[in-house]
């Protein structure tokens, strides 16, 4: 979209707009929002609306966090799942302290600080994500199980894959608001599912993300089925991940410029120069990119999820895959990223690591054209194949000790976040499991 103020006013009139919310995303991914009614429309446009800006913290703070919203007006769109008359709308927001000047703990603004970066080297950052997720049965209180009923795998159809008709609406519906949906199909697991929405720009892909989210579990609702983005909800089947297809395009022309035709594998060198950088990074970027502690239950041997830093153009096992398309679609594919990563932060580390890696001419090591899970811990370590983290606590360690990263996040989100994922971890660590007791108990 490209709208003016006036269109927006238009077509608040036209549709029968009544509510409109106003979103935002906290820095741990969550979707939140404000609702005003469309009376507060010409306020809402002038960046009048005050919220509490220490809800994008997840804490409530005391001392004086009023903050502004700003709507990006090109956000505009009505949810086709609430009523049709006296409708609702939402515009995602930019948050902006009282004294005119951007709220460094928005995530919003982290990635548009790392695109005004591209911006300035001639690029524009294309993304295309591919975000999985499960569908289970709720209980007879409405709440989550991790219950199901179909037994469907990869690319099954109906009538074994039983949510043929829940994708179909969710599609429908994203469709309804400007979605191109590119395909969808039945994941490896029960009740697991994809459906791939086409590349954009890192903002607008950002922005896809949350609302796709949103939209999947609204549907699923609508269903009577519960749909969670969580990256391992069952123990003997895969997790769910969401690979990030990328690439950067000149800003001018829209030229691909990973490709090159001459190039090995048909690369440019600013591929490779990518690449390296987000392997020289890449630890650091998984505190952001896999933020939970059941993240790390997925990146286990044996569920198509990556375990080490490496990459491939041949071979799927690997962290960092080329898919075999090239010309406009030469990508890098990163495949450690889980659902539940907070898109905007993600999207600006990622981008960030693959700069440096162009900035500083980095050397890409030899790809790897075996399966990485075939070859023994000797031969990883002879080739200089390194892990990445194993929970939650390595990632963060290695988010502190990465200093280039801890910058693009900028000390406000970096500090927070830190601080409440270590919470989560110490949490974690007191808890005495089913397993220890089954292992331990009679044992011992
Ligand atoms: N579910 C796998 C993961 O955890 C990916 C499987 C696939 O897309 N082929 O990343
Ligand atoms: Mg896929
Ligand atoms: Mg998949
Ligand atoms: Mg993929």
């Amino acid at each position: 979209h490209d709208y003016s103020k006036e269109d927006i006013f238009r077509i608040v009139e036209e549709e029968d707009v009544e509510f409109i919310r106003l979103q935002f995303t906290d820095i741990f991914g969550v979707l939140k929002n404000v609702a005003i009614t469309s009376s507060q429309l010409q306020k809402a446009l002038d960046n009048k609306c005050m919220f509490d800006g220490s809800a994008l913290e997840g804490i409530v703070r005391f001392e004086e966090s009023d903050m502004y919203l700003h709507p990006d007006l090109n956000t505009f769109e009505i949810f086709p799942w609430r009523p049709q008359q006296g409708r609702v709308a939402r515009f995602i927001c930019d948050v902006y302290k009282t004294d005119g000047t951007p709220f460094e703990g928005d995530p919003r603004y982290i990635l548009k600080k790392v695109l005004k970066e591209a911006d300035e080297m001639g690029y524009t950052f294309n993304v295309g994500p591919e975000c999985e997720f499960f569908l289970f049965h709720t209980d007879d209180d409405g709440l989550p199980t991790t219950i199901t009923h179909e037994k469907a795998g990869y690319f099954d159809l109906g009538p074994s894959d039983r949510a043929e008709n829940v994708r179909r609406d969710m599609i429908l519906t994203l469709e309804d608001m400007g979605f191109e949906i590119e395909s969808s199909h039945h994941e490896t697991a029960p009740a697991q599912h994809e459906i791939d929405f086409k590349y954009d720009e890192a903002l607008a892909t950002a922005d896809n993300l949350m609302t796709f989210k949103l939209t999947v579990k609204t549907i699923a609702q609508r269903h009577g089925l519960h749909a969670t983005f969580m990256p391992k909800p069952t123990m003997n089947s895969c997790g769910s991940g969401m690979h990030v297809n990328m690439s950067l395009a000149d800003k001018d022309t829209g030229r691909d410029i990973f490709d090159r035709t001459d190039g090995k594998l048909g690369l440019s060198e600013d591929a490779y120069h990518f690449i390296a950088g987000l392997m020289k990074h890449m630890k650091a970027i998984t505190a952001i990119a896999n933020p939970l502690v059941n993240s790390y239950k997925r990146m286990v041997p044996g569920f198509e999820a990556p375990l080490y830093i490496a990459w491939s153009a041949t071979n799927r096992s690997p962290l960092i895959r080329i898919p075999a398309s090239r010309g406009q679609s030469t990508r890098i594919e990163l495949r450690s990223p889980d659902p539940t990563a907070n898109p905007y932060l993600t999207l600006a580390v990622c981008l960030a690591a693959g700069l440096d890696g162009i900035k500083n001419k980095l050397a890409a090591p030899s790809g790897i054209d075996c399966n990485i899970f075939d070859m023994t811990d000797d031969e990883r370590k002879f080739v200089g194949i390194d892990s990445l983290p194993v929970d939650l606590y390595e990632a963060l360690q290695c988010l502190r000790e990465d200093k280039f990263i801890m910058n693009v996040l900028g000390p406000h989100v970096s500090k927070k976040y830190l601080e409440a994922k270590e919470q989560e971890w110490n949490s974690y660590r007191r808890q005495v499991t089913q397993w220890e007791l089954d292992e331990y108990l009679n044992k011992y």
